[in-house]
């Protein structure tokens, strides 16, 4: 999915459950389900070679950003200096949250975007590909994220 789904996924479910221990399991977990909901995203055709790499990096750049547009606007962190680790974690949970939902899709950013990929590194991509279900139809593939978008926003 794009990272504008992952990303917000992510900070939502950091903001909603108190226990990182179970949100990020549950913030990794659930990148792998989305994708494989039918989806499009920068990524689409790389693999069939209907899209080239520069393509692709160059709208994977928007949907970062306006990824951290979106979390920094719908979930803003509260900045505020403390020592106590507790609260710093709940504090900055919607960047930590947003950038655990992208992990997956950086981990693979190497291959995709360089066409290297560090073995150490094969058997998670691998992984994430499995659940990978990308189509080619654009508006098709965006329909799920627009909704997706429309859920987070009404209930965070
Ligand atoms: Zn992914």
């Amino acid at each position: 999915m794009l990272s504008i789904s992952h990303a917000l996924t992510g900070a939502y479910i950091a903001t909603k459950i108190d226990s990182p221990w179970l949100s990020i399991p549950l913030i990794l977990a659930t990148h792998y389900l989305q994708d494989a909901i039918p989806h499009w995203d920068a990524g689409t055709g790389l693999t069939k070679g209907t899209k080239t790499r520069r393509n692709a990096f160059l709208q994977e750049i928007p949907d970062l950003l306006i990824a951290l547009l979106l979390v920094l606007l719908l979930f803003p962190p509260n900045l505020e200096f403390t020592s106590n680790l507790p609260t710093i974690i709940t504090n900055l949970a919607p960047l930590w949250g947003a950038f655990l939902g992208l992990l997956p899709d950086f981990l693979e950013a190497p291959r995709n975007f360089l066409g290297k990929e560090p073995r150490f590194l094969r058997p998670l991509n691998a992984f994430h590909h499995s659940f990978h279900h990308s189509i080619p139809r654009v508006i098709d593939g965006l329909a799920p994220q627009l909704l997706l978008l429309i859920l987070i926003i009404l209930t965070r």
